[in-house]
């Protein structure tokens, strides 16, 4: 049977977060796992060998804790927690090497700025050194990495590395508050350099215009206490932590959608890893990422900031955080819910049987199926002004739009059938082999996976995919008003 022992207690059981053990009942295991773990022992049991009263005992989702339960046969294949109370366990250690801390100083001005930090009793001197001495890298200088950037240098976090490759859009001053009007076409880590040049001199800010790959991932991490991830997409999302579990660096994890987000440590003193939680991402286009699916304008700014004050956690050495579990926040219907993560003993880059060992030798492109297959046969496409002019002349062509009707609402493609991605394969006999047929979506990607789906489901007509999708032909085809709503 496998106990899995939380972050909090690990250290009483040789820092193993899962341990197998053979025994019929929670009362065999016990005592099975405190012979083998003398330590661990003592912080589980009182002299008079009664249950600590901090320590709650499940099996699957049920609480057993109450010793009437303890004698019962279990099933193997059952697992059994030792979970702390939310106020109890051992102190956190921090992140930061004591000789570190011990090698910062601070000046007037710095005593001022932070006054209101040095004075409470759980940070300190002390905590505020290990935040000077502190070193994090924030990859995605975006929505996410705007509360966690700004936070954490209004913090003090002495260096600060933002990683990005992009260039500050129009629509990404509706949520990415780093950056302003004037910051239009600049890269995004300039126009993050120059606010954190204003809120804080002091600080080392890196700025590194670079799009994160297998071959430079590591020369950008290695060296660096913490790596929080702000980045929107899997590739990049499985990329870091792998990089992070194989340099041993921490990870605060953030990702939003819609009215949801999500936050979680991995990667945490040999906890779980990212792909412990998610071994898999989704089919590539089949879940609309946060630029397709759009984002309320204050959930970064709710989930960041979590990430930052998690981060501060971790380098203090304070509280309670979310290691080796997932936060989930919802904000339209403000609910929250703390999920455990496990550690997948058969996890390909953290588990007993590694074989991911680097980086540079795993194809991220593949995993997450941006690849094209070479035994598949190329995707035909329109260029917008190809489709514009078929659709001017006349031709009979269907259009089929494959959106999400949230989406659909926004604007709306005159004359389209609308199939659902989802229904395609099932609603294919609506679709006229002889025409042309042209799918349409956002971007231009998840019409590619629509064909694809068609072919595999037996579909033999003639399909094309609208290059760059609707967002590169609306100038074109919908000048007339009436078109967006
Ligand atoms: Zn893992």
């Amino acid at each position: 049977m496998k106990i899995y022992v939380t972050a909090t207690l690990r250290n009483f059981f040789g820092r193993n977060p899962l341990i197998e053990l053979e025994g019929k009942s929670i009362r065999g295991i016990l005592s099975l796992l405190t012979d083998e773990y003398p330590d661990g022992k003592k912080v589980l049991f009182e002299d008079n060998g009664k249950l600590r009263s901090f320590v709650q005992i499940y099996v699957g989702d049920e609480n057993r804790t109450d010793e009437g339960e303890w004698d019962k046969e279990l099933p193997a294949d059952a697992e059994l927690m030792l979970l702390p109370a939310v106020a109890g366990g051992a102190p956190q250690e921090s992140i930061i090497p004591d000789e570190r801390r011990k090698a910062v100083f601070f000046d007037d001005a710095e005593v001022e700025r932070f006054g209101r930090q040095l004075m409470l009793r759980d940070i300190g001197v002390k905590g505020q050194k290990r935040i000077k001495a502190s070193r994090v890298v924030v990859a995605g200088a975006g929505a996410l990495g705007s509360p966690v950037i700004q936070y954490l240098a209004a913090a003090g976090v002495g260096t600060i590395k933002a990683v990005d490759f992009d260039e500050v859009r129009l629509e990404n001053l509706q949520s990415q508050v780093l950056h302003t009007s004037r910051d239009l076409k600049r890269p995004k880590v300039a126009s993050a350099k120059d606010k954190i040049r204003n809120l804080n001199k002091n600080i080392n800010f890196e700025a590194e215009n670079l799009k994160l790959e297998a071959d430079n991932i590591v020369s950008v991490i290695d060296g660096y206490d913490l790596v929080i991830d702000c980045t929107d997409n899997f590739k990049a999302r499985y990329l870091i932590s792998d990089a992070c579990v194989l340099c041993g660096i921490p990870l605060v994890f953030g990702a939003i959608y819609q009215f949801e987000g999500q936050v979680g440590i991995f990667n945490l003193n040999g906890g779980p890893c990212f792909r412990c939680q998610f071994p898999e991402p989704p089919e590539a286009g089949l879940v609309p990422s946060c630029s397709e699916g759009g984002a309320i304008s204050p959930l970064p700014g709710i989930i960041g900031s979590i990430q930052a004050n998690e981060a501060l956690k971790l380098i203090i050495g304070i509280g309670e955080h979310l290691d080796g579990k997932l936060l989930t926040v919802d904000s339209l219907y403000l609910r929250s819910k703390i999920l455990k993560v496990k550690k997948r003993c058969d996890c390909p880059v953290c588990g007993s049987n590694a074989q991911i060992t680097k980086v540079e030798d795993y194809d991220y492109e593949d995993f997450c199926g941006l690849k094209a297959k070479e035994e598949e046969v190329p995707i035909p496409a329109l260029t917008p002004e190809e489709l514009a002019k078929r659709i001017e002349s006349g031709d009979p062509i269907t259009i089929v739009d494959v959106r999400e009707p949230h989406e659909r609402a926004i604007l709306r493609f005159p004359d389209a059938v609308v199939i659902p991605i989802g229904q395609l394969a099932r609603r294919k006999n609506e679709l006229d082999p002889e025409l042309d047929t042209v799918f349409i979506c956002k971007e231009g990607k998840r019409s590619i996976l629509a064909i694809n789906t068609l072919r595999e489901a037996g579909y033999a007509g003639p399909m094309y995919s609208l290059q760059g999708g609707i967002d590169a032909m609306k100038d074109i085809i919908f000048p007339h008003e009436g078109a967006w709503l």
